[in-house]
């Protein structure tokens, strides 16, 4: 247990430092700087200036792995030059590999759901690191582009077990998991299994699963049926922007996203050029993102007195000029800066709201968090399962522009004196050979999958072999790619084709 902490805090770009500065002056009115001090760090868009391409110092980095926690405003993507997102590389960089986002209906901002007095309480676990946001990109030939999707066990464990525990301290009773696992029958498919797996673990709470496409359409029609929702990064990034809109925008979903050991509290919307200077953004993403990090480093009564003095300020008709419900009776035509908005809330310190239910106060007011031990080098995280692999062959990948017979005449010569045997040619995840449709159309990059001769017992040959024949192929062919064939446990390692 430590008395003080320290955050690491970085502003952002564009409105970040008119937002942050509201906030942090929110926070000491509400004595939340007894107990912490902001150590700010340099990241974004003045360290891109410098021709930083990660946008962010070395300093910055060991400062954030000193303090275990960040708290920072948007901050601006460059744009062309292959400068990556700040926001993304700290998620991957420290390992949150949970982002976890709380959407609910706010008194004053007016929505479709508000209107119909339907009232919005719901979160969102999305997973962090992996799938296509490890940006792993290669042209291929001429005309493919690939991204690589990569979902791993111990990272949907991670993230699923995260899930299962904040259900468990937040009182929820079901969590959905939202995938396209009938498509990604591998990818998405063990994301929906290791979910099922961890939720074994937490027997008090049910678990219920949704393609994400119907959860679109449900969250549309009804998002009130969901509680909980946890879904693999990219559906997850968009399910949670479709969320954030039917509570009123981006500008009220905070967010947090959580590791083993760092976490980084941020607002989901970005830098707003087009106002920033002006002193007339919204903070109230980024207060709600900090509240998040009260209650995580353990300032909770301080979190839910700032939690009901912001609710009951805007059940008075406060607002900034991005938001507004003209049926409150207190509804100001001439909008709230920032610092007003922010002064607003002030005021209502200590109150409690009247129209939307109060947030309990609890009696913890010390700071709870307690970094754990910096780990003496990067950790390989595994499932450890002692899994026995076979060879039982190789998909390889070509860039040609020859036809489907034309390209397995050449791949049947090939392999003439291989333990292998082609048994698959497909373009853009289709069968086009030995049997197809004369109307698939084919672009110029081929799938060519061998497998195993008859009499060749697999497990009999390495994966040595395998590539020896690719080798071969690479004398006549452009090899773009080369997959292993494997078992697992005698459990086939690779998708059929469509068709096949
Ligand atoms: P954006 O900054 O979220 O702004 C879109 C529009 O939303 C703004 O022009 C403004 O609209 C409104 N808005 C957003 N936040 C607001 C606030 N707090 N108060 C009032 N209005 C607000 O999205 P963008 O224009 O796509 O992105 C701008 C930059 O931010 C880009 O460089 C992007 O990469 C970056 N970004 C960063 C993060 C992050 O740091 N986590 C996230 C998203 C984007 P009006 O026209 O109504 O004024």
């Amino acid at each position: 247990m430590t008395s003080r902490l320290t955050i690491a805090l970085a502003p952002g770009d564009g409105i970040g430092p008119e937002i942050m500065d509201a906030t942090l002056r929110l926070f000491k009115e509400a004595k939340v700087h007894d107990h912490l001090d902001f150590r700010p760090v340099a990241m974004g868009k003045s360290v891109f200036d410098t021709g930083n391409s990660k946008g962010i110092t070395d300093e910055a980095v060991r400062a954030i792995e000193d303090c275990g926690v960040v708290f920072k405003g948007p901050m601006e993507t460059p744009k062309g030059g292959g400068g990556k997102s700040i926001n993304v590389t700290l998620r991957k960089l420290f390992s949150t590999f949970a982002n976890f986002r709380v959407f609910k209906t706010l008194p004053g901002v007016q929505t479709v759901f508000s209107k119909a007095g339907i009232r919005l309480d719901f979160s969102i676990v999305r997973e962090n690191i992996e799938d296509t946001y490890g940006g792993v990109e290669h042209r291929l030939s001429n005309d493919m582009i690939q991204c690589k999707r990569l979902i791993s066990a111990p990272g949907c464990d991670q993230v699923h077990r995260f899930t299962f525990q904040t259900a468990k301290r937040l009182g929820v009773t079901k969590i959905h998991c939202g995938h396209k696992a009938n498509i990604m029958k591998m990818t998405d498919g063990l994301f929906l299994e290791r979910f099922r797996a961890v939720g074994k673990d937490f027997p008090e709470i049910e678990t219920g699963d949704v393609i994400v496409d119907a959860l679109c359409m449900n969250m549309a029609i009804k998002p009130q049926q969901y509680q909980m929702l946890v879904l693999p990064n990219l559906q997850g990034d968009i399910v949670s922007d479709l969320a954030a809109g039917l509570v009123g925008g981006l500008g009220f979903a905070p967010s947090a996203n959580i590791g083993s050991n760092i976490a980084i509290f941020e607002a989901v919307h970005g830098t707003a050029p087009d106002i920033a200077g002006k002193g007339i953004a919204n903070p109230t993403s980024l207060i709600l993102s900090g509240l998040m990090m009260l209650r995580h480093v353990g300032l909770l009564k301080q979190a839910a007195h700032l939690e009901n003095a912001l609710l009951a300020a805007l059940e008075t008709g406060l607002r900034t000029g991005d938001f507004g419900d003209p049926s409150l009776p207190g509804y100001r035509k001439e909008p709230a800066t920032t610092a007003q908005f922010v002064e607003g809330i002030i005021e209502r310190l200590g109150e409690k709201p009247k129209t939307v239910p109060a947030v309990a106060v609890p009696e913890q007011a010390t700071p709870t968090f307690a970094h754990p031990a910096r780990p003496s080098g990067q950790q390989v995280i595994r499932t450890f399962v002692n899994v026995v692999t076979t060879v039982v062959g190789c998909d390889i990948y070509l860039d040609t522009p020859l036809s489907p017979p034309a390209v397995a005449e050449e791949m049947q010569r090939v392999a003439q004196d291989t333990p292998f045997k082609l048994t698959l040619i497909s373009n853009r995840g289709t069968q086009v050979w030995p049997t197809g449709s004369v109307y698939t159309e084919c672009v110029d990059y081929y799938r060519v999958r061998f497998e195993l001769r008859d009499g060749v017992a697999p497990g009999a040959i390495g994966q040595s072999r395998a590539v020896a024949l690719m080798d071969k192929i690479a004398e006549k062919f452009v090899v773009c790619s080369y997959e292993l064939l494997r078992s697992f446990d005698g459990v086939r390692g690779y998708s059929l084709a469509q068709g096949q």
